[in-house]
């Protein structure tokens, strides 16, 4: 660079520079920040910073700007540009204020977090509770804003200040206290880059358990309920259960997998979810302990890139009451997630997992992110974070995913 090249001022002021913080507050309408910075420009001042937020008609517009040393051409100072600042505002009905100052905004603290609220309704004392806890532990609320107000109210504040860990242990349990779903993720790069998500079927994509479909159609309902209740009480493990289940299916017409099909109930939000995922350049898989013969009409009615399920063996049109290749269990769900990882060219720490159940926890423990969705109080206080409203397109705003984002990209779809 020659020295005829000096490189252009910037506009950071240092912590003596004297600086001029503008609030303008009111009803909102088209034209007041264009407005206001026209009137700042007759003092040439640098903008530093700008923070403009609007909540039910209601502007609040912040402006961090140097302040007018007089040396401008009119020889305009500080006193002039507040007044004609006040009288800009008068005119617009607009309150004005102006805190004289030094320097920029106070540098953020190290250890900076996202913390997602999920309320079903968000109470005043919820809030108030989350505030108090964050704190508590040392941390600075910086920032707050709204993700959605449909189907929950989610809120996401951006908090510094304190180990991304520590905030997510003290706010899990604040979060059992409330009965409000709060999932704290680190900040920077790494959650904009999550790309693969996988999820658990039975009560989590869908709203049914499979087997039991099939059961009610072979009659023996009650002896697969016993099962499933032999294996919750640890009396036998997820491949004796399926198989001991699958058993009792034998003998069953093969045309009932096509009526199960049809049972079938997404969980809301399932098709939201995928779509936006999709939309965004997710790849999106299901891993099921159920059957290939419904998770794969979901992956082609869904658009999924991975599915992998167990296969309910059919010889001479019936159901044989076995199962054929390699079982897909607990340890099975976590061995797929990173085979899905590997074929999507995806890091593990920016997958995320999805399930309900005891046979998701690897799964979960395996992804960068793993979400107990309506999941029993073991698997919920074994994964990072908690969903615990029945709606699956709540997974979005854990991810910082704004309602507005998903309907602008529905909108643009169309
Ligand atoms: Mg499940």
């Amino acid at each position: 660079m020659s020295a005829s090249q000096t490189p252009p001022a910037t506009a950071v002021p240092g912590d003596d520079v004297p600086t001029l913080l503008v609030k303008i507050f009111g009803k909102d309408r088209p034209g007041i920040t264009a407005g206001l910075f026209d009137t700042l420009a007759a003092y040439s001042v640098d903008v530093v910073d700008i923070e403009q937020v609007v909540t039910r008609g209601r502007i609040v517009l912040c402006a961090l700007v140097t302040t007018p040393t007089g040396s401008a051409s009119n020889g305009a100072t500080e006193g002039d540009l507040r007044a004609t600042v006040h009288s800009w505002a008068d005119s617009l009905h607009l309150q004005a204020e102006i805190i004289s100052g030094t320097g920029d905004n106070r540098p953020r603290g190290i250890g900076r977090s996202h913390v997602t609220v999920l309320g079903h309704p968000l109470t005043a004392e919820s809030t108030s509770a989350i505030a108090a806890a964050i704190t508590a532990t040392g941390g600075n609320i910086d920032r707050i804003f709204r993700l959605a107000k449909y189907p929950v109210t989610a809120v996401e504040f951006a908090v510094s200040g304190t180990p991304t860990d520590t905030l997510r242990t003290a706010l899990a349990t604040e979060a059992a206290v409330l009965g409000v779903d709060i999932a704290v993720s680190a900040s920077g790069l790494q959650r904009r880059a999550q790309r693969l998500v996988v999820m658990d079927v039975d009560s989590t994509l869908i709203q049914d358990e499979v087997i039991e479909l099939f059961a009610a159609h072979a009659g023996c309902e009650q002896e697969v309920a016993e099962v499933t209740a032999r294996a919750m009480r640890g009396e036998l493990d997820f491949e004796q259960s399926l198989h001991a289940r699958v058993e009792l299916l034998a003998g069953l017409d093969a045309s009932v997998v096509e009526q199960v099909r049809k049972e079938v109930r997404l969980t809301p939000g399932a098709r939201t979810l995928v779509r936006t995922l999709k939309r965004l350049g997710y790849q999106v898989g299901v891993v099921s302990g159920g059957f290939t013969q419904v998770t794969d009409a979901l992956q082609d009615e869904l658009g999924l890139d991975f599915a992998s399920a167990n296969t309910l063996e059919i010889v001479d049109g019936k159901l044989t009451g076995k199962v054929t290749g390699d079982i897909v269990d607990r340890a099975g769900k976590a061995r797929l997630l990173r085979s899905f990882a590997q074929q999507a060219g995806v890091p593990l720490a920016q997958t995320v997992a999805i399930g309900d159940g005891a046979n998701d926890l690897d799964m979960l423990n395996t992804a960068g992110l793993g979400v107990a969705f309506n999941a029993k109080p073991v698997v919920r206080e074994a994964a990072h974070t908690a969903v615990n409203v029945p709606f699956l397109d709540t997974v979005l705003y854990l991810l910082g995913i704004t309602r507005e984002e998903v309907e602008a990209a529905d909108t643009m779809a169309d």
